[in-house]
């Protein structure tokens, strides 16, 4: 993908190491005689990623030293990853939601977290080489996140002031718990992050409670629960993290629930097969190619699923030896679990 511009929109993509490719930096133009420009979204802390954004506002007359401020969907790397130098190179102020900490706190744990974490995952049928294994990437995030304190915190439905282009803050947790989205309402525009991506649905990562046996956010569940809450806004474009400007959330958000519907049946069949199963012995049969590569994102769609299975009631879980089986108790219908998958 280019740099490309819309209208007062500048689309700068910057590389990042991970299998999702590009991320797209947005960049706010300043109305004639203003200085206020604002960038949307970082790109990962690496040089390369640095010198693709300086680039992108070069094309516009611009550089990295003029941005007055940062806006952040979420403090996932490639969003946050380039924070702190871009602060300390323009002086800019930087706001994102108010759960931006607790993420941050989940890519670098503390070592109490990460007991909470091996016992939970332990639960749910891993060795400790799989917790090992699922979570060697968080050496190699270090280097390329360095995140850094918000002058303000985001919360729903509040307003972020710039000249000629308000834009409202959606609070859309389920990807993650500090997920925004930002509308522009008077040219019905949306900056997506990774709420709504074209190309891919958005993987919502597990959830550690404080305590091993604390109560968990059924992820999936809250992402539907956003998706419902932004898909009655009027918008014409969308501007997403990965992948090109799109239109019609609507249809993307009935593809996204027919694709989740899929997987749920699929998820019944694999439990009507084998008797009652760990979460990790489901995500070995859903994903046999990809599982022992993939284990983080394996377990957190796994769990997603069964999460809302179970709050459906068409699964019932229990403890067999510290581990956890679920069992299916009903198979759904398609279309249930959904009902407003109408049109
Ligand atoms: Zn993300």
């Amino acid at each position: 993908m280019a740099v490309k511009r819309f209208g007062r929109i500048l689309r700068i993509p910057t590389p990042t190491p991970f299998g999702v490719g590009d991320i797209n930096s947005y960049v706010i133009l300043p109305e004639a005689g203003s200085d206020q420009l604002v960038l949307i979204d970082t790109g990962v802390g690496t040089e390369e990623a640095w010198q693709a954004l300086q680039a992108g506002l070069n094309e516009a007359g611009y550089g990295i030293k003029d941005i007055t401020l940062l806006l952040l969907t979420h403090a996932h790397t490639d969003h946050m990853g380039q924070a702190s130098r871009i602060r300390e190179t323009s002086d800019c102020e930087i706001w994102g939601h108010e759960n931006v900490s607790s993420t941050i706190a989940s890519f670098l744990p503390s070592p109490e977290r990460i007991e909470v974490e091996r016992a939970v995952l332990q639960r749910y049928g891993f060795s400790a080489q799989m917790y090992d294994k699922a979570y060697d990437y968080r050496a190699y995030i270090a280097d390329i996140f360095k995140p850094c304190e918000l002058d303000r915190e985001l919360k729903d439905n509040d307003v972020v002031p710039i000249k000629g282009f308000d834009l409202k803050v959606i609070h859309t947790p389920g990807h993650c718990p500090e997920e925004v989205v930002f509308w522009q309402a008077q040219s019905q525009q949306m900056f997506s992050g990774d709420h709504l991506l074209p190309d891919v649905t958005p993987v919502c990562l597990l959830e550690f409670p404080e305590t091993p046996e604390g109560e968990r956010i059924h992820t999936l569940s809250q992402y539907y629960g956003s998706a419902d809450k932004v898909l009655p806004y009027e918008v014409r474009y969308i501007y997403p993290s990965h992948g090109d400007v799109f239109q019609d959330h609507r249809q993307l958000i009935v593809g996204y629930k027919l694709s989740t519907e899929r997987r749920l049946l699929k998820i019944a069949k694999i439990l009507e097969k084998g008797g009652e199963q760990t979460p990790l012995e489901v995500g070995q049969q859903l994903f046999p190619k990809v599982w022992e590569e993939q284990l983080y994102a394996v377990i957190s769609e796994v769990m997603g699923h069964l999460d809302l299975l179970l709050d459906e009631g068409y699964v019932t879980a229990k403890e067999v030896a510290g581990v956890v089986h679920y069992a299916l108790l009903a198979t759904p219908e398609p279309g249930v679990i959904f009902k407003s998958v109408t049109y």
